[in-house]
């Protein structure tokens, strides 16, 4: 049996779509949704996901802003920063790239973003109104999974799910959405015992653990969706041996580049699972869509609009 896979881009390009339609709505009423990104100091991963987050702007037509204060910047500064931010009415969304440097104390400069604004859905008021049951701004990845396990028809009302993981911007508000959507959810961390057999009575399972290929095929129960949140570079060419045996393709572009990036899930979990997202190119694509949704969610909000637009 090979699983079907449950591809991020479509779903992507979908979520866009309907982006557009709303976004050209706002304009004839001489709105623009527009995005601050705040990227402090050279940090070559995080430029890389700032400007692909500028570039989904553009392509959608929402005004985006890049601030890139020095590594040196204190936390009194980036505040003011931010602070400014928060005035500007130009300024729906605020996303501060993530890691800040040593010397700033990231979660003051997290909080003092106006929760109307928190795009990342970070703030601790967004992060109570999500466990209250009224969610406005919700973090990116999570809200990324919910679409596609909708988008693909994925039975979750009833369904057993565990979450592997319980950061604050992935496994806590991705358990939160799975209980609201009436899932019955469990959620395991680095001390969970016996992992796999709690994993393997799951109808869904979400990998958010940032450990290479950790769940193998003893974990899942035959059908089961699995969706594999986690990114890892490997450099091992053993590891890579061992993932890629049955993926020819890739264990070939491995030993051209020497790296390859796999998710929490080992690929052979494909042969078990009833469906299955694939790194990358499963959740990876919609987390920027989100931020995106969620950016002109926080541009409707704002004015006093419904959070989504009215159905015809
Ligand atoms: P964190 O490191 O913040 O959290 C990892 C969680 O996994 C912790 O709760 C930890 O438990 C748990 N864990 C670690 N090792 C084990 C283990 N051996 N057994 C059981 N539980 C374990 O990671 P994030 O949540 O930020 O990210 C997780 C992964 O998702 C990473 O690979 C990251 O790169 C990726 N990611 C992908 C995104 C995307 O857009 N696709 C966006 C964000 C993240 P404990 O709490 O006990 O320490």
């Amino acid at each position: 049996m090979s699983a079907l896979f449950l591809e991020g881009n479509p779903i992507r390009e979908q979520i866009y779509g309907e982006l557009g339609q709303q976004i050209a709505a706002l304009a004839r009423d001489g709105i623009r949704p527009g995005l601050a990104a705040v990227l402090v100091g050279e940090d070559p991963a995080s430029k890389i996901y700032v400007a692909s987050k500028i570039a989904a702007c553009e392509k959608l037509g929402i005004a985006s802003f890049h601030l890139a204060p020095p590594a040196e910047i204190t936390t009194a500064e980036l505040l003011e920063q931010v602070a400014a931010l928060n005035r500007r009415n130009d300024v729906d969304g605020i996303l501060i790239q993530l890691p800040l440097p040593r010397q700033v104390d990231a979660r003051r400069v997290l909080e003092a973003v106006d929760p109307a604004k928190d795009v990342d859905g970070f703030h601790p008021l967004n992060v109570g109104k999500l466990v209250a049951g009224r969610a406005s701004l919700v973090a990116c990845t999570p809200s990324g999974v919910m679409e596609l396990l909708r988008r693909n028809g994925i039975a979750i009302e009833g369904a057993n799910a565990v979450v592997l993981g319980r950061s604050d911007i992935v496994g806590k508000p991705m358990a939160l959405l799975l209980m609201h959507a009436n899932a019955t959810v469990t959620v395991c961390h680095s001390r969970t015992l016996h992992l796999p057999q709690v994993v393997r009575g799951a109808d869904i399972v979400v990998a958010a653990l940032g450990r290479p290929a950790l769940v193998t095929p003893e974990f899942i129960r035959p059908g089961a969706t699995v969706v594999d949140v986690g990114i890892n570079r490997i450099t091992d060419a053993a590891l890579a041996e061992n993932l890629f045996a049955d993926f020819p393709a890739r264990l070939a572009a491995f030993r051209k580049r020497g790296s390859a990036v796999v998710g929490d899930v080992h690929p052979s979990v494909a042969n078990v699972a009833g469906a299955i997202t694939p790194v990358p190119g499963g959740v990876g694509p919609l987390t920027i869509a989100m931020l995106m949704s969620n950016t002109v969610r926080a541009a409707r909000l704002r004015r006093g609009r419904s959070p989504e637009p009215v159905q015809p």
